[in-house]
């Protein structure tokens, strides 16, 4: 009979700053899309007699980081240098922190949900430490060739070490996420999965449950999405269990996979190396790093709400979790919300025109929320709505106007001739051959059928083109009953 095992799980995440130039150069750090080897320089390239220079836009952005997930900034860091020859390191070794990094410790809360988007628990993830470090170029291989492309070379990078605190591959991708939320809601990241601006090596081991010792571990290399995370760990956690039945036991070493996407398995690419194969020494070109309290505290005081406070103050509003999620993880749909929720002081209302309505119609025109009407657009539909100049009803159609066409709400009324009819008299005049059309209702209404009035309202919006303003209708055609 075999011990019941558990799972053991811990990430180290690398994540690319958004800054505007790289990490020691000042090419431009946005490079996707741009023809290969076209944001390099002799610094990033790593030619001889050149002089890397610290990015203070990314060691803040990386403060700001540390600062968010609870860790403690190191008043002394410095960088390495990590040796290793590939074709995509152009220097023959990266800038690193290896024993003095920015920040150690930390923590990050994070609720775990089932398929169906219910929480199943709340957990909490150790942060072992935050450090700098540059990224590697990209390389193509197509038939015996391999293309080297070094945009990406230089490229500022946090690495995030956990502490081996994750449970379950489910348990490794909602820590994940949250992670994501944080470093997008502090700014120090776009995190954006599909350019490969997060990316995760996962270490997996088990032991006997209630075993204190940690067991040589399996470390998957390069996961670039959370479907690969979740499925890499999935098929490592199994093939680990029947190893351990076949073995009666843990793995010997420490050992290195890597995921093979086509395939849904992992592959063994080595032993797991050692600091002592990297050859780390002080990076003899960058001063150490210095930050005094003062320093740190200026930081924090920028921080803004992380995304559980976010969450919380979207929920306080009256919307539901799932939707508060949604603008917590779509900070592009965030800023259109927050703005129409300013203009109208009504989270109901904001929540039906951006989160119900203008998603509904992106997704009828399949297009992205990038493509939306911006905050500016939005604001001024809200603001046409609340006003009275059109009703809420017609402030539909515009915005699937606005969405189809790209116009202003202010274009799509003029041009349709949608102003609302607000004008006392206008309104009197055509209340007044409603009820001369419709005497039926009128006997009904008297008799006591509310409902009768209905009718009356239909026919006055149906007549002015859906133009009448339906609450003025309503006040002007009870004042005329009351006669
Ligand atoms: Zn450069």
């Amino acid at each position: 009979m075999s011990a019941e095992l558990e799972t053991i799980i811990g990430l180290e995440v690398h994540a690319q700053m958004n800054t505007k130039t790289k990490m020691f150069c000042s090419c431009d750090n946005d490079a996707f899309g741009k023809a290969p080897n076209t944001t390099v320089c002799p610094v990033c390239m790593g030619h001889p007699g050149t002089l890397p220079a610290p990015n203070g836009e990314a060691v803040k952005k990386a403060v700001i980081a540390a600062l968010a997930l609870k860790g403690t900034v190191n008043a002394q860091n410095h960088f390495d240098r990590k040796h290793y020859f590939y074709p995509d390191l152009p220097c023959g070794f990266q800038i690193s922190q290896y024993d003095f990094p920015l920040a150690s410790g930390g923590t990050v809360s994070f609720v775990v949900r089932d398929d169906s988007g219910q929480v199943v628990n709340e957990e909490r993830c150790g942060i072992t430490r935050l450090h700098m470090e540059n990224d590697a170029g990209k390389l193509t291989h197509r038939g015996s060739k391999t293309l080297c492309d070094y945009n990406r070379a230089g490229t500022p990078l946090m690495e995030i070490v956990t502490e081996p605190d994750l449970r379950s591959p489910e348990e490794a991708v909602a820590f994940a996420q949250e992670l994501r939320r944080i470093l997008i809601a502090v700014g120090a990241s776009d995190a954006d999965m599909f350019k490969g601006m997060m990316r995760f090596d996962a270490s997996i081991s088990l032991r006997e449950k209630g075993a204190k010792d940690l067991n040589p571990r399996s470390e998957i290399k390069n996961l670039n999405s959370f479907k690969a995370l979740e499925k890499a760990l999935k098929y490592e956690e199994k093939r680990l269990r029947k190893e351990w039945e076949k073995n009666g036991g843990p793995l010997p070493r420490d050992i290195t996979v890597g995921w093979m996407d086509e395939e849904e398995k992992t592959k063994m690419l080595r032993e797991k190396e050692t600091a002592d194969d990297y050859r780390y020494f002080p990076e003899p070109d960058i001063p150490p790093l210095t930050f005094t309290k003062e320093d740190i505290e200026n930081i924090r005081k920028e921080l803004p709400a992380l995304p559980q406070e976010r969450k919380k103050q979207y929920m306080d509003l009256g919307l539901d979790e799932a939707l508060a999620v949604q603008l917590i993880d779509q900070p592009e749909l965030r800023r259109i919300f927050d703005a129409v929720y300013k203009k109208t002081n009504d989270a109901k209302r904001s929540s039906g025109l951006v989160l119900t309505q203008l998603l509904g119609f992106l997704k009828a025109e399949e297009k992205e929320i990038s493509d939306a009407p911006g905050v500016e657009a939005m604001v001024e539909l809200a603001g046409k709505i609340g006003s009275g100049t059109i009703s809420a009803n017609a402030g539909k159609d515009v915005l699937e106007k606005m969405v189809q066409t790209g116009k202003t709400a202010s274009q799509i009324i003029e041009e349709e001739g949608m102003q609302q009819i607000s004008d006392d008299s206008a309104i009197e005049t055509l209340v007044l051959k409603a009820m001369d059309s419709n005497p039926q209702a009128i006997e009904s209404f008297k008799k006591g059928k509310e409902a009768a009035l209905g009718a009356i309202v239909g026919w006055v919006m149906k007549e002015s083109k859906g133009q009448a303003n339906p609450a003025k209708v309503n006040e002007i055609l009870r004042k005329q009953l009351e006669n």
